[in-house]
């Protein structure tokens, strides 16, 4: 048999920071990749190589079947690939992996098993319920709540699931009423703590807290839809003070972020970090100018030395710059003669990732911060070179021109609308948005033009006073406006805007 293998994968239960690093690493060598439904997205990103193969159920599909994946494993690993079945949560709790993994050994295939973090486990976790405590609970059981109580030959040992301190159910939503009904009957008090914790791990996570009498009403009333865990036991009470998931600052919310599509890596990051589902749907991309209209910009980097200051309002323009500049054959030393200026602390950073120290950065990141940094022209000459946007608006040139100045503006990129996220946007919106975070007055007009007005309940959140200003033309209500003009400022802004 050729060198063909199988990893049995665990996904984890939803968020993808809890794979594990062999999980990843074996997700990056992978050919071929049969996913189940529940796995999040952004895994299967870490297999760049693999074909991707989804084998998940769908509610009242069936999907290919287990004896399909099967024959696709087997036949995949005989072919000499390497193939990653990455099932959700621990591939041996409840996810059929040890009949897989039974199966591969009959066929004669290599397999590895790589654990994941069960949902079993990190349900409860994540809604701040330890499975076991020096005090509550020193052992704890696992069953599926797949099983009908009510059958006499049941595969679940019913007295001891209601003794154990701790029992965990999967698989139990359907049947919630009657296994709770099966645990009092089989003496569990009916005022013992439980809780049902569904889609787990994920930014739209929910849970119901009660008890073993009530919890199926509970449920039933709150419209929770599996994925979900059943938790019953004195710990469960612990989760009054241990929710930490449900307390970060921006926890559920679902923010609308309208940053191009290579910028929004940084912000969506740190909306995760406070507990936000970054949405992000850029209205605006950045294209290049088409050939003929690099001519002023060409000519102006070719003469760099004949300006007093060169001034980047954002990153794009660095990255526009670079592109020309070194695509003619130059670098950083073309600005031996001519002062830098930037825009905001992100620009600043672009300009030093590409080895240009700025002369100057306004302590405020606004166009008037700049020109009273800036004062009025000096000895180095009075030729202010801007780099910019085809369309920017004109109030840097404006207000610098008031100071004396001359403004040489040359377009470098132009800002576009979007087509591609226009839809899914759509249907993000119309599924509920708490908040929308815009980084640009381009980024509000793209919106109103493609999206409409942001709907009455959103929080609208504004990076600073330029941004807000272009809201207010277009009728835009804006409900916070950072305090500095960064992406840290503007989540601060939100947090403090959700907060009241
Ligand atoms: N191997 C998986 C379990 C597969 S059985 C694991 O270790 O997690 C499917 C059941 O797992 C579901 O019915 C539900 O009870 C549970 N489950 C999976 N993902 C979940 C999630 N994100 N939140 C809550 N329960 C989840």
């Amino acid at each position: 048999m050729s060198g063909g293998i199988v990893y049995l994968v665990g996904a984890g239960p939803g968020d993808p920071g809890l794979i594990t690093r062999r999980g990843a690493e074996v997700l990056g060598r992978a050919d071929v990749v049969f996913y189940d439904r529940l796995v999040h997205p952004d895994l299967l990103k870490l297999a760049p190589r693999a074909r991707l193969v989804d084998v998940g159920k769908r509610p009242g599909e069936s999907g290919p079947g287990q004896e399909r994946i099967n024959d696709l494993l087997v036949g995949e690993a005989r072919a000499g690939r390497i193939v990653v079945r990455l099932k959700g949560g621990d591939p041996f709790v409840f996810g059929r992996g040890g009949e897989e993994a039974e199966l591969l050994v009959a066929h004669g295939v290599t397999f590895e098993i790589v654990p994941g973090v069960t949902s079993a486990i990190a349900g409860p976790a994540y809604a701040g319920i330890p499975l076991t405590h020096r005090e509550h609970a020193s052992w704890a059981v696992l069953a599926t709540g797949h099983e009908d109580p009510t059958k006499a030959d049941s595969a679940l040992d019913w007295p001891a699931i209601a003794r154990a301190p701790t029992a965990v159910f999967l698989m139990g939503i359907e049947r919630l009423a009657t296994i709770c009904d099966k645990l009092q009957a089989e003496g569990k008090p009916a005022d013992t703590p439980a809780a049902v914790v569904s889609s787990a791990t994920w930014p739209h996570q929910s849970v119901v807290r009660s008890t073993l009498e009530k919890i199926a009403d509970a449920v039933a009333a709150a419209e929770i839809a599996p994925p979900a865990v059943l938790v019953v036991g004195g710990t469960v009470a612990l989760g009054d003070q241990l929710d930490w998931f449900a307390r970060r600052p921006l926890a559920g919310k679902r923010v609308f972020v309208t940053r191009t599509r290579a910028q929004t890596g940084r912000l969506s990051e740190l909306l995760r970090e406070a507990g936000a589902e970054p949405l992000e749907f850029p209205a605006i991309r950045i294209d290049p100018l088409s050939s003929a209209d690099y001519e002023q910009l060409d000519d102006a980097l070719a003469h760099l030395g004949s300006h007093a200051w060169v001034v980047f309002s954002s990153t794009n323009a660095v990255d526009a710059v670079w592109e020309r500049l070194t695509g003619a054959g130059r670098d950083t030393r073309s600005f031996a003669d001519v002062k830098v200026a930037a825009v905001g602390s992100a620009t600043a950073d672009t300009l030093r990732a590409h080895g240009l120290v700025p002369d100057l950065v306004p302590s405020t990141f606004t166009t008037q911060g700049l020109a009273a940094a800036l004062g009025p022209p000096g000895a180095g000459g009075r030729h202010v070179l801007l780099p910019r946007a085809a369309d920017a608006p004109d109030d840097l040139p404006r207000i610098l021109s008031e100071n004396g100045w001359e403004c040489v503006c040359v377009p470098a990129y132009r800002t576009v609308v979007d087509h591609s996220s226009v839809s899914a946007g759509r249907d993000a919106l119309r599924v509920g948005v708490d908040a929308a975070l815009f980084t640009s007055g381009s980024t509000v007009r793209s919106f109103v033009d493609v999206w409409g007005p942001p709907p009455g309940e959103c929080i609208v959140c504004c990076i600073g006073p330029q941004t807000a200003a272009a809201a207010a033309e277009l009728g835009v209500r804006v409900d916070a406006l950072a305090v500095e003009s960064t992406i840290e400022g503007l989540v601060a802004a939100l947090v403090a805007a959700v907060g009241r």
